[in-house]
């Protein structure tokens, strides 16, 4: 049996010192904002694998109203949904994922990103793949006033 999950999330980007992305911290002048340490596409990824084995999204598992999210590392809220996903029979086959944003390029890191994420997820890097697409300079993304990232995950039982 096969199930796909669906994830997508923004972050409001404001002056800082470096985007963290997908793990990794990229040198940037802006920073995104949020309550944990605002990892736009560790969140999405969560989001996805949550929503394909239909247990609940990132918000329910980790409050931003709970003091114990703050600043947290979205990692181990990855690794913490995907233990969920495995406890629950399913198996992560791939995901997907796109980035929106303006500024800085995300290509030059893709390497690295991936690594880290099959890293977090103990899957095979090639399960995971990243793409990147600016804002066009219009709306929310191309006036660096936010960062967006999706991701679709298949899972199997
Ligand atoms: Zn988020």
């Amino acid at each position: 049996m096969f199930r796909v999950g669906l994830g997508h999330d923004t972050h409001r980007l404001v002056p800082g010192d470096g985007l963290v992305i997908g793990g990794i911290t990229i040198h940037h002048d802006r920073r995104a904002q949020g309550h944990s340490d605002a990892d736009v596409l560790l969140h999405a990824i969560t989001d996805a694998l949550l929503g394909a084995a239909a247990l609940g999204d990132i918000g329910e598992l980790f409050p931003d109203d709970d003091p114990a999210n703050r600043g947290r590392d979205s990692a181990e809220m990855l690794r913490a949904a995907h233990e969920r996903v495995i406890a629950a029979g399913w198996r992560l086959v791939n995901l997907d994922c796109v980035i929106f944003a303006q500024r800085p390029k995300i290509l030059p890191h893709r390497p690295a990103i991936r690594r880290r994420i099959a890293a977090v997820l103990g899957i095979d890097e090639s399960a995971v793949w990243l793409k990147a697409k600016t804002g066009e300079g219009v709306g929310p993304i191309g006036t660096e006033e936010a960062i967006a990232a999706e991701c679709v995950v298949l899972v199997e039982k």
